[in-house]
Formats: structure tokens, C-alpha cells, sequence
């Protein structure tokens, strides 16, 4: 469902809820520079976020169950494809057949470079940031470079843009909680001494913990842009793209996996403040009540993306135990 997604389904024919548990499968357009014998096999592209890691934690979650049903209730194995470019989710939630599955509960992971290895993190409310990309592009006229009167130059338009996208990030003003305002890229005209441009394209990222917040931040984006666009006579148009709501942990949900790591006597903290990286594993939060957790990847190990990450598969057996006690305390009791 969704284009690569696949979903199995585990019915016990008794009632009860519906868990869903999300493991992410996509891997990342960069040359790995890992020269071990399981290295990807296709050039330029390679797993650097580590979900073939979270893939093989799901199937082995499919060899429990294989040989001990849920009791009742029905669980959801849910491969998803394309969480990097936050369409995945999405896409399998609007796909027809995803309506068949309406999940209770939904629960997903990502390992983490940087904290412990095999701790696992949990954290109520947000989990995960929202995030947008934000694409605006500026329509004045080209003329002569010696003649720049018989255009209209969007140079000013541009840069007052980027000033005011900065005003707007460092105030900070009405805002429930913590935002950021990124500029990413900036292009004006063409490279051609002898032209005035008349074109011009910024684009920026912007990040809220609040889903409330993304909101709010993209009306005073939009409204910096349309109040220098009629000052300066310019057409414009504002697109938006990778859009990832916030990943919001139920407090029930979350309660649950710090119960499956008591249980497992597994090292658990729960985290001070949402991680600023977004997870559209938030499109669940949307439909039903969810918890998301990080499980350590090691404090030394090679961050996400690097070229030289590598999943550490020591992890893999207690992520797979902690989604079996969730499993169990929600339909074996
Ligand atoms: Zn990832
Ligand atoms: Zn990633």
C-alpha cells in the first residue's frame, strides 16, 4: 500500500485492538564508504539511516508471532517506504486499502547515534518536530544590465526576505514553544553580466515542536513575503514540500513502552526536549494514539547520513522484545 509499502496482519478472530507496529525501509541517495562484505550493493545508494535495521526488527517481531498469535485484538506489521522524504506515511494512510486496517495504537522506533547503546528513550508529547520546506519564488522583469530602469531587479525583495525570515526566527514572538526558521538556498537570475534578472527563487526549512506553532509560523513567513512582493511590484508564488507533522507520544502509549522496559528490566530515560529532526511516523499520531521511542545507538557510533554509518545490530533483539511486551500488555492480558 502506498507505492512499496506492505502490511501483514495477524487477526486472532477475537475482539480487541488494533496495533500497529511501523517499521521504515527506505534507504538514502549517498555512496557508502563501508568496505565490509554487506555493503550496499548499488552505487550512490545505501542504508545510512539504519531501516534495514528497523525492517529486521519488525520481521523478527513476524517470527514471534508466527508461533504465538495475539490472544485477541489484531496486530499490523507495517513496512513503510519513503520516510525520508516524509511522503511514506502519508501515502499509506490515504491508500484505500490502509482503511481495512484503522489502528488503536501505532508504535514505531529510530535508533540514535550519540546516546547509549540499547537505551531506550521515550518522551511524552512531542517526540519528533514538524517541518516543512518552504519553496517561494519571485517574478519581476529582465532587462539590459545597463539599463536595470526598464526591469525590475527582485535583488532588494530577495535579500529583505531572507532578513525578515531571520527577524521572524530570532523573535521568537507568540510562539507556544521553541521554532526555527532556516533560509537553505537563494538564487537570483542567471549567471550573465550583460543581464539585469528578473528572477529569483529562496527557499527555507522551517521547524516548530508545535504543530500549532507550524501554523502560526508559516502565516508570518507567507505574510513577510506578500508585504515585500507588493512593495517592491513582484509576482510571487509560495510552495510547500516535505511536510512532516509533529511526532506526538499519547501518554498512555508512552506509558506502555516504559512498562515493556521495566518488564525486560531494559535501561529507559525519558527525554527533556523533543528532538529538532522530524519522523513522519507523525501522520499516525493524526489517525490514532501512538508512542515513538529512540533505542541507542552508541554514544562514539557514526551519525545518520554519514557515509560510514552502520546499523549495530545488538540492538535489533532488545527493540524486538520491547515491541513483543507492548504487543502482549495491549493483547495478551
Ligand atoms: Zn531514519
Ligand atoms: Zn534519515
Amino acid at each position: 500500500m502506498g507505492g512499496y509499502g506492505v502490511a501483514a496482519v495477524f487477526d486472532s478472530g477475537h475482539n480487541g485492538p488494533t496495533v500497529l507496529f511501523r517499521a521504515d525501509m527506505d534507504a538514502l541517495p549517498i555512496e557508502e564508504s563501508n568496505l565490509f562484505a554487506y555493503r550496499s550493493c548499488n552505487k550512490g545508494i545505501a542504508h545510512l539511516c539504519g531501516h534495514d535495521g528497523h525492517t529486521s526488527i519488525l520481521v523478527g517481531l513476524a517470527k514471534i508471532l508466527s508461533v504465538n498469535q495475539p490472544k485477541k485484538g489484531k496486530v499490523v506489521l507495517l513496512f513503510q517506504p519513503s520516510e525520508e522524504t516524509g511522503e511514506g506515511a502519508a501515502k499509506v494512510i490515504s491508500d484505500p486499502k490502509f482503511k481495512r486496517i484503522k489502528p488503536d495504537y501505532a508504535f514505531g522506533l529510530h535508533n540514535l547515534p550519540g546516546f547509549e547503546k540499547g537505551t531506550i528513550y521515550t518522551r511524552v508529547g512531542t517526540f519528533a518536530s514538524a517541518s516543512t520546506g518552504m519553496i517561494i519564488e519571485l517574478k519581476g522583469l529582465s532587462s539590459h544590465a545597463a539599463h536595470p530602469e526598464d526591469g525590475n531587479n527582485p535583488d532588494r525583495a530577495m535579500a529583505n526576505i531572507i532578513l525578515g525570515f531571520n527577524k521572524i526566527a530570532s523573535e521568537k514572538a507568540g510562539f507556544k514553544d521553541f521554532v526555527l526558521l532556516t533560509v537553505i538556498h537563494a538564487k537570483l537570475g542567471e549567471v550573465a553580466f550583460g543581464t539585469t534578472p528578473g528572477k529569483a527563487t529562496v527557499m527555507a526549512t522551517l521547524r516548530s515542536f508545535e504543530n500549532g506553532d507550524m501554523q502560526l509560523l508559516k502565516q508570518k513567513a507567507e505574510s513577510v513575503v506578500n508585504s515585500i512582493c507588493s512593495e517592491y511590484n513582484l509576482k510571487h508564488t509560495i510552495t510547500y514540500q516535505e511536510e512532516f507533522p509533529a511526532t506526538i507520544n499519547h501518554p498512555e502509549s508512552n506509558e506502555i513502552v516504559k512498562d515493556a522496559c521495566n518488564k525486560l528490566v531494559l535501561k529507559h530515560h525519558s527525554l527533556s526536549l523533543p528532538f529538532r529532526w522530524s519522523e513522519d511516523f507523525g501522520h499516525f499520531s493524526n489517525i490514532c494514539n501512538t508512542a515513538f521511542f529512540g533505542v541507542g545507538a552508541g554514544i562514539n557510533h557514526p551519525q545518520l547520513h554519514n557515509e560510514d554509518y552502520d546499523f549495530p545490530d545488538e540492538i535489533i533483539e532488545p527493540s524486538i522484545l520491547v515491541f513483543e511486551q507492548v504487543l502482549s500488555q495491549l493483547l495478551n492480558g
